[in-house]
């Protein structure tokens, strides 16, 4: 059987509040061929969150030499801070054919757009506005200040969908996988993920 496909990168990105998090987890432990990339970000850590799972924290001088070294596959200045792809762990995981996930804005998904035109955009969506102020709000690690500004800018961010080729309802965090794991399905199986899909059949596969 043909198995095997290329690595790919896996953009999801969705407004704050849509539960990026949640589906995020819940894909990567139903799919162990999917690896997750630590972002770094100079944000402070939320309860909870741990250096190197979470993201990678650092302070904003360490990240811009980071952006001088080049070190970024792509980088964003979001609510305030800096949030980054760390460029070598998903060049090796890539080139390893591993499927490497990005859990980043919209300005980073342009970014990597630019470059990697195999990769797969999902833009994740809440069921209704209401519920994702709901969501911000009862996630209770913000400030009034911050929850506003990330509800504003959750507006402004979808007028960005028309740039990802796929939106996902994230309404049952089950269905939403569901649906991400059917596109990760279809795009294993494009021709153009695939070396010598004739001469790999020929010879039963291997
Ligand atoms: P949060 O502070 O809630 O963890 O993340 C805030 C926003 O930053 C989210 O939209 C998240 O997707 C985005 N983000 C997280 N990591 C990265 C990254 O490496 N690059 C970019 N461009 N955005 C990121």
């Amino acid at each position: 059987m043909i198995s095997m496909s290329k690595g790919f990168l896996l953009i999801i990105s969705g407004p704050a509040g849509t539960g990026k998090g949640t589906v995020c987890k819940e894909l990567l432990k139903r799919n162990k061929d999917i690896v997750f990339s630590v972002s770094a970000t100079t944000r402070q850590p939320r309860v909870g969150e741990v250096d190197g799972l979470n993201y990678y924290f650092v302070t904003k001088d360490k990240f811009e030499s980071m952006i001088e070294k080049d070190e970024f596959l792509e980088y964003a200045y979001v609510h305030t801070n800096y949030y980054g792809t760390p460029k070598e762990f998903v060049m090796n995981q890539i080139e390893k054919g591993e499927i490497v996930l990005l859990e980043i804005d919209v300005q980073g998904a342009l970014q990597v757009k630019k470059n990697f035109s195999e990769a797969v955009f999902i833009f994740l969506l809440p069921p209704t506005m209401e519920e994702l102020k709901n969501r911000i709000i009862n996630r209770g690690t913000e400030t009034e200040e911050d929850i506003n500004r990330r509800y504003e800018n959750a507006f402004k961010e979808l007028d960005f969908v028309g740039n990802y080729d796929y939106f996902v309802i994230n309404d049952v965090v089950e269905d939403a996988v569901l649906d991400i794991e059917a596109i990760i399905k279809a795009e294993k199986l494009r021709v153009k993920r695939h070396s010598d899909i004739k001469n790999k059949v020929l010879k039963g596969g291997k």
